[in-house]
């Protein structure tokens, strides 16, 4: 056959996107801020790009970039990677995921991942010959029953992939699910894959566990982070992955032929961007903000408002609005309310429909009002 991807389509993400554009909806679905990022950082880029600082940069990231990365890892974490030997700087965080999935897995590797799951996991295993192994995370809690997780481990399983803040559910990892999971790894090989993209929207003075925290997680995980989720600036496809050396090495054979660097000037902005951490320090209140605004607008509403710990998405469940499933339901809300959505059940490999659907509020506030006002007249 010629696909090598043969169940897989166009990205529910871009899929809703285009509908909220052919019907004028309000954009709730595609996680994407609405507002600009700091001005400050545009004329650092600005500054870079008419400073004449645009032909490549070293295969594994600016060294200023992956200076204030370890500053700011080691000062949230208290956990240390080499600058130059263990940080690589990606063209987003889709791409590490890639990349680090395309270094370590091979023809029948067993990987296991957790649903509701980012869409890019599953595919870029299958990419590589490599099996998905997945445990299903329900509403309303979306929490992990660890037996059953150590039921999926076999000696063919290479790799765990993590996502935490967990995109769609928002669900964070405490610190019993990091004791379970560091008994379940104990004396393998396995790898840790660790998407922490939403590492700086953790709500309610809750801490965010990052996998670098725990020397016996550290020294097997990759961790991916995104500069534009932390900065407003989904566009701009930056991010890096920290992982120990020998890991690294390897994870950046595959990055040299894919992307070989990532583009200069924004590098240089983005180190003298993080100079100041205020820049990221806010990052949690700031979006707490936006989520409680869009929680108390829809409190009156039929719609169960399911718990949001991190992440700029709100879960909800509609079952008291609708019986349509959770993607006829998004199609309505967007055809006829105006408002898109992304429907649960695309983060399902079995489609598993609880009739819940996924907003989200990076979003100015006169954007959120107004989705507010149309979804309370349902
Ligand atoms: N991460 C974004 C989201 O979850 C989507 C990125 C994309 O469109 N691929 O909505």
């Amino acid at each position: 056959p010629l696909s090598k991807l043969s169940n897989v389509g166009t990205t529910i993400f871009s899929q809703m996107t285009q509908l909220a554009n052919e019907n004028q909806a309000i954009n709730l679905s595609q996680g994407f801020p609405d507002f600009m990022p700091d001005s400050e950082l545009l004329n650092y880029v600005d500054d870079f790009i008419k400073k004449g600082f645009n032909q490549y940069a070293p295969l594994g990231g600016m060294i200023g970039l992956k200076e204030e990365i370890a500053r700011k890892i080691e000062n949230s974490h208290q956990a240390i990677y080499h600058p130059d030997a263990e940080i690589t700087v990606t063209a987003g965080g889709t791409q590490a995921i890639f990349t680090a999935i395309a270094a370590f897995i091979k023809r029948d590797d067993e990987v296991i991942i957790f649903e509701p799951a980012y869409d890019c996991y599953e595919p870029t295993v299958e990419l590589f010959g490599g099996i998905v192994k997945r445990f299903e995370m329900k509403a309303p809690h979306y929490e992990i029953d660890w037996n059953a997780v150590k039921g999926l481990i076999s000696e063919k399983t290479k790799m765990i992939i993590l996502n935490n803040p967990n995109n769609p559910s928002g669900k964070i990892l405490t610190e019993n699910d990091i004791r379970e999971l560091i008994k379940i790894v104990k004396d393998t090989s396995i790898l840790i894959l660790s998407d922490e993209v939403y590492e700086n929207i953790v709500f309610d003075g809750k801490q965010h566990l990052s996998i670098c925290r725990y020397p016996e997680l550290k020294e097997r995980s990759l961790l991916v982070a995104s500069f534009g989720k932390l900065f407003h600036v989904t566009g701009w496809k930056i991010g890096y992955c920290a992982a120990p050396k020998a890991l690294t090495d390897e994870f950046r054979k595959v990055h040299q032929f894919n992307v070989f660097c990532v583009n200069t000037p924004i590098q240089l902005a983005l180190a003298e961007y993080m100079k100041n951490d205020d820049h990221y320090n806010q990052l949690s209140s700031f979006f707490q903000k936006k989520r409680d605004f869009l929680r108390q607008g829809l409190a009156s509403t039929s719609f169960e408002l399911l718990d949001c710990e991190g992440t700029y998405f709100q879960a909800l469940k509609y079952d008291k609005v609708s019986d349509k499933n959770d993607f006829d339901f998004a199609s309505e809300l967007t055809v006829t309310h105006k408002v898109a959505s992304v429907p649960f059940s695309s983060f399902y490999k079995n489609k598993v429909n609880e009739n819940v659907i996924r907003l989200c509020f990076a979003k100015k506030e006169e954007t959120l009002e107004k989705a507010i006002e149309n979804l309370t007249k349902i």
